[in-house]
């Protein structure tokens, strides 16, 4: 996944073939905004406050912007990478929960447990 994050060298063609983008014009809703967010997040820099998760969970999965991408950045591979770290943590949180232990991550987990998984939260 680090290889895919690193590939993208930012130039912005695959920025008009993003019907997010085109729809709400802004950067963090565009595929390379979301493999920034994306490599905050593997990185640790970002937490995963609600101006993170929202806009990776606005992507709707078209992969139109794999194809447009003179640099072959596999956004693909990115999505299942940044899904599969999302229900680690997610797993991790509910089973602290179970437990009745507190979390020692930031509160923003319970946001995105709401956010990915209603009814797991509470
Ligand atoms: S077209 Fe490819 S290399 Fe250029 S910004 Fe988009 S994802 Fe990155
Ligand atoms: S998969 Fe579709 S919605 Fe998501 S970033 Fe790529 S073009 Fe935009």
């Amino acid at each position: 996944m680090a290889e895919a994050v690193q590939a993208c060298v930012h130039c912005g063609f695959c920025l008009a073939t993003c019907p997010t983008y085109r729809l709400l014009g802004r950067e963090s809703d565009s595929p390379r905004g979301r493999i920034y967010l994306m490599k905050g997040v593997l990185e640790g820099r970002l937490d995963l406050r609600p101006a993170v998760v929202e806009p990776l969970d606005r992507c709707l999965g078209c992969l139109a912007c794999v194809t447009a991408c003179p640099s072959g950045v596999r956004y693909d591979q990115l999505l299942v990478g940044l899904r599969e770290h999302l229900e680690a943590r997610l797993q991790i949180a509910a089973a602290l929960r179970e437990q009745g232990r507190p979390l020692p991550v930031h509160h923003s987990v319970e946001v995105l447990a709401q956010a990915y998984a209603p009814g797991a939260a509470g």
